[in-house]
């Protein structure tokens, strides 16, 4: 028998959470964000449940042909663009809507030759300062673009740096008015954050795009599950659901007497007489290492905390929770889950874990590990 440890990806719940992103921008059409191997779910798991949304977009030119295989004819974004001049024989051959975010990406396309009209989505910095053109120089880079006959089509986006927080969009969306003011074009603005939190927000500019949401969204996180703004708000709040399951099994069951010690580095102590689990799992799956004592699990779908150090291919897991509630102690092959939801329907949110981590969930379900099986739920 392998390992019991697996992950679950849940077809049912994409789909939920794709139409939460829908209703949340009723006006704009939707890319559904599917870079990092659809955040750790798997483009071809993830994609019949994400092809009700208007595109897809990523980043690399690998993944966007697996998506083409898989038969969509929709729009696809390349979200930083192409890497290098040859790229934009594939973007003509698979029809791939592009980000230009710089001159360099102006003058490859100036030289290449195509009989395909180009789509381009010319990126703004509007202060996050990683890709785009700062406001002053965006004009100069649209007027450049609209004169090359490569191009049909010109779309102006920006990305938020402070959707999920406190400090807000409003400084970046007065950066972006200021500079796409009069410029012809679809808009795109928001990722899930964004999307959730603002979309309601006025939008000055050309045309009557009226709100912040547009004419496209960019949806990512929020469809595979998490709550972007976790902790202030939460999976429920949002109306979302786990778009994966890690779970796994009990091991093995130890006894433990006052003062004893658990795992490397005896970070945790019993301070009465107690049973822990110890569960097939560890940093070697994608589980972080930084988790620490007290970080949420699911037990035959009773909530309780992890306890000591994760190791590479366990963690302990305490047991007193599930003895308050059960007959009998668990025994082997009991059900763990590490993030999802358990058999029971109970779910513990992987932003929680990722929160205990100090970390996000974003980075919890791309790490999850080549080692560990993945399988579709059956309730498609
Ligand atoms: C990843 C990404 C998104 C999606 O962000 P989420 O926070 O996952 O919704 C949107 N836009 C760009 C440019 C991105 O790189």
């Amino acid at each position: 028998m392998p390992r019991p440890i697996k992950a679950v990806i849940h077809p049912a719940n994409l789909r939920h959470n794709l139409s939460r992103m829908k209703a949340a921008a009723p006006n704009a059409r939707v890319w559904a964000v599917v870079k990092a191997n659809a955040y750790g779910h798997g483009i071809e798991r993830a994609f019949d449940a994400l092809r009700g949304a208007d595109g897809f977009a990523l980043l690399d030119l690998e993944e966007a042909q697996r998506v083409r295989a898989l038969g969509w004819r929709g729009p696809i974004l390349l979200l930083e663009g192409v890497f290098e001049p040859r790229d934009l024989e594939l973007c003509s051959r698979l029809d791939l809507w592009h980000t230009v975010h710089c001159n360099e990406q102006i003058d490859w396309l100036a030289a290449h030759k195509t009989q395909v009209g180009h789509r381009v989505f010319l990126k703004l910095n509007s202060g996050m300062n990683r890709l785009g053109f700062t406001p002053n120089a965006f004009r100069a880079a649209w007027t450049r673009l609209n004169a090359l006959t490569q191009v049909e089509e010109i779309s102006l986006m920006t990305h938020f740096s402070d959707a999920d927080g406190e400090r807000g969009v409003a400084h970046q969306v007065a950066q972006f008015e200021r500079a796409t003011q009069d410029l012809a074009g679809a808009r795109a603005l928001c990722n899930s954050a964004a999307t959730l939190r603002h979309a309601g927000l006025a939008l000055a500019g050309e045309g009557q795009h009226g709100q912040l949401s547009a004419d496209w969204v960019r949806a990512g996180i929020a469809m595979y599950g998490s709550a972007p703004d976790h902790p202030q708000g939460s999976a429920a709040s949002w109306d979302l659901r786990p778009g994966m399951t890690l779970k796994s099994q009990l091991l093995a069951v130890q006894h433990l007497q006052p003062g004893d010690t658990v795992g490397y580095g005896s970070r945790f102590t019993a301070d009465q007489a107690m049973s822990i689990g110890v569960v097939a799992c560890g940093y070697a799956d994608g589980y972080p290492r930084h988790a620490p004592t007290d970080t949420p699990v699911l037990v035959d779908g009773i909530r309780t905390r992890v306890v000591g150090r994760v190791s590479m291919d366990m963690l302990t897991v305490d047991l007193t929770p599930v003895l308050a509630q059960r007959p009998a102690l668990p025994g082997l092959g009991t059900e763990v889950v590490l993030w999802g939801q358990a058999s029971n329907g109970v779910v513990l949110p992987v932003d929680e874990v990722a929160h205990s981590a100090q970390t996000i969930a974003y980075e919890l379900m791309c790490a999850l590990a080549l080692r560990v099986p993945v399988e579709l739920d059956a309730d498609l």
